[in-house]
């Protein structure tokens, strides 16, 4: 079976949600079995052996990559949401968008002080989404290993504002 091209398999939507967005639709890509098993796999491979002891993912298509992957790590996925979705106690952070701002929360239990910690995201764009994420995950006592995407938008730098958190992405445009 010939390995599938992941750049390939996303779709690219123009205009979406707003004019001048290049929406990256990964539907595509998580509808074929072979790339998505190839995306995850890759993925556990790198991170099997660091020593991550959970796995936190950002609402929403976060979590369609971090669950798996915290399952093969056979490690507890941490879910970093919008507000008022989680029931218990949480943390939560407000961070700049490009238009306006927006708001992510953390369980304050669902760390314990000094765990090693892989967060997770479907895209690097701009990199805010993922820095709020971060101090939540250290707010709640973890320690953020590295920052992993499955695509990373490189033109917009987010790697860069994102230093010294290691970045990792499987597939850049
Ligand atoms: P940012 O905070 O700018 O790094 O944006 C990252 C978040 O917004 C991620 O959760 C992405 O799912 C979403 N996002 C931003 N830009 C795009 C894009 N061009 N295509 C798909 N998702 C995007």
């Amino acid at each position: 079976m010939s390995t599938p091209d992941l750049s390939s398999l996303i779709r690219n939507i123009p205009d979406f949600p707003q004019p001048g967005i290049q929406f990256k639709d990964i539907t595509t890509l998580i509808g074929n079995g072979p790339a998505f098993q190839q995306v995850i796999g890759a993925l556990v491979e790198r991170y099997q052996n660091a020593g991550i002891d959970a796995v936190a993912g950002v609402e929403s298509r976060g979590f369609i990559f971090s669950a798996p992957i915290a399952l093969h790590l056979g490690v507890g996925l941490v879910p970093i949401r919008k507000p008022g979705k989680l029931p218990a106690e949480t943390y939560q952070i407000e961070y700049e968008l490009e238009y306006g701002t927006s708001k992510l929360e953390i369980h304050r239990d669902a760390l314990s002080p000094g765990m090693r910690v892989l967060l997770i995201d479907d895209l690097l764009a701009t990199g805010g989404t993922i820095r709020a994420a971060t101090q939540l995950v250290e707010r709640a006592g973890g320690n953020v290993t590295e920052l992993a995407f499955v695509i990373e938008l490189t033109f917009l730098g987010g790697r860069e504002k994102l230093a010294p958190y290691p970045v990792f992405s499987l597939i850049q445009f």
